[in-house]
Formats: structure tokens, sequence, C-alpha cells
């Protein structure tokens, strides 16, 4: 179970932050590290703090954007530290634990942490079906990236411990890259048929990824949508 969670770093700015979140991850058993765009890449400073976790910082994989870190992951979290003015379905650090208990006998799950100096953005938000955020002090409450790191595969272990109290997940669910070629094809066909206009695009898609999101499509319902959509491409070219 603890193999299908990958922690995934992106943009980060101090290769001793990776270091550490290396070792914060194999003191709790994980060792899929995923990092994106790091502005230096793991050097002697990283090893440095990784100590004993050389093994998970020479094995992570670098990625040139979050959508191909996460796109064989059937569940994605994001973490944050401040609510955003986007509302996405949260979750507390002890359900996140549970949640990725429950579906990583299924799918890969990605655990997605931000910068150090301004977080996630909104569009790499997007891309999670659930935002995480650690109860911390409401008058300071972003954590150091390694620290935040730390807490939350300190749950998941607690949540692997526990693991015959956590009813696993019975749905299969789409892969984060069948999602978004969803949501490729969504907006293509909403531009084919008029619906999205080039001009004045506004917030169609984003309402839209937030609306698909909180149902969580199945696997097989994603596919009908697909198909739906297709019949509407076909209606056009027919017309
Ligand atoms: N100033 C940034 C905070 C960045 S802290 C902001 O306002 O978003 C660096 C990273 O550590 C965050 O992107 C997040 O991944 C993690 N982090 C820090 N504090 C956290 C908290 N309270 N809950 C969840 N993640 C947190």
């Amino acid at each position: 179970m603890l193999e299908r969670v990958k922690i995934v770093l992106v943009n980060t700015s101090h290769t001793g932050n990776i270091g550490s979140a290396a070792r914060a991850m194999k003191t709790m058993g994980l060792y899929d590290l995923a990092l994106v765009q790091p502005v230096s890449e793991p050097d002697g400073k990283a090893s440095a703090l990784a100590a004993g976790a050389g093994d998970v910082l020479s094995k992570a994989e670098i990625f040139n954007s979050l959508d191909e870190a996460i796109a064989d992951c059937g569940l994605v979290i994001g973490t944050s530290a401040r609510s955003r003015t986007l509302s996405w379905p949260m979750l507390s650090s002890r359900e996140c634990g549970e949640k990725i208990i429950a579906e990583s006998t299924n799918h890969k799950v990605a655990l997605v942490f931000g910068r150090e100096n301004s977080g996630l953005t909104n569009e790499e938000l997007q891309l999670c079906n659930y935002h995480v955020c650690i109860d911390a002090n409401p008058e300071y409450s972003s954590l150091n990236l390694a620290a935040a790191v730390q807490t939350l595969c300190y749950e998941i272990r607690m949540a692997f411990l526990a693991q015959d109290k956590i009813k696993p997940s019975q749905s299969e669910y789409p892969l984060s890259e069948e999602l978004e070629q969803f949501y490729v094809h969504l907006e293509k066909t909403l531009r084919h048929t008029n619906f999205i206009i080039p001009k004045h695009p506004g917030v169609v898609m984003t309402k839209l990824r937030r609306l698909f999101n909180r149902a969580r499509p199945e696997a097989q319902e994603l596919n009908i949508l697909r198909g739906i959509l297709s019949s509407i491409t076909k209606l056009k070219r027919d017309e």
C-alpha cells in the first residue's frame, strides 16, 4: 500500500528541504518521491539532510509539470496552508491519511506539496481531487515544507497501521491523465458547439472541473461521459 503513495514536491527552492522531505518519508515507510521543476536538483545539502534516506533521494523522479507527475494516479490530494478563494473538497490531515490508505489498494495516490514561498497555484490545486490543510495555529499556520511532509506522512503511517479499521474503497476511479483527457475533450466539444466563445471563455471550465471533481466519476462513468461528447461531435459533423 505504502509503495503506491507518491509524494510530489512542486518547484522547491531549497535543496535542503528536498533532503529533509526524503528523510521524513523514509521514517514513515514511504519511498516514492517526485520533484516537479525543482529550482535546483538535489545536491550535497540535500544528501546531508536526507541522512539515511539517500536512497529515496537518488531514486526521486524529476518531472517538467505537475500533470506528468500525477498522470498515473487515481487520487490526487493537494496541500494548502490557507483556505483559498477556490472552494474544493477539504480533508483534515487524519482524513487524508485514511483516504490514502482506503484507496491505495486500487491505484497510486499522490500527495502534492507547494513552493516554500507561495504554495501551489490555483491551476495546480485544480488538478487535485481534494485539498488537505494541517490544522495548525490559525495565527501562524504555515509549516516548513519538510515539516508538513513529515506530519502528513505520519498520518498516512497511522492509518496504515490501523488499516483493519479502514474500509477499502470499492470504486475504480480514472487516472488523473484520463480525467485530464476528458476535460480537454469537454472543452473542445463546448467550443465546437459555441457554448464556450473563444473571446469570452470565462470561468466555465473551472466551474465544470469543480462540478465533476465533486461528483468524482468512476472509470466507467467517465467512459459514458466521453461517449456522450463523441456523439455530440458526430451530430455536429453530420449536420
Ligand atoms: N506561503 C505559502 C505557504 C507555503 S509552505 C502559502 O501561503 O501557501 C510550503 C508548503 O508546505 C505548502 O505549499 C504546503 O505544501 C505545505 N504546508 C505548510 N503548511 C501547511 C499546512 N498548515 N497544511 C498543509 N500543508 C502545509
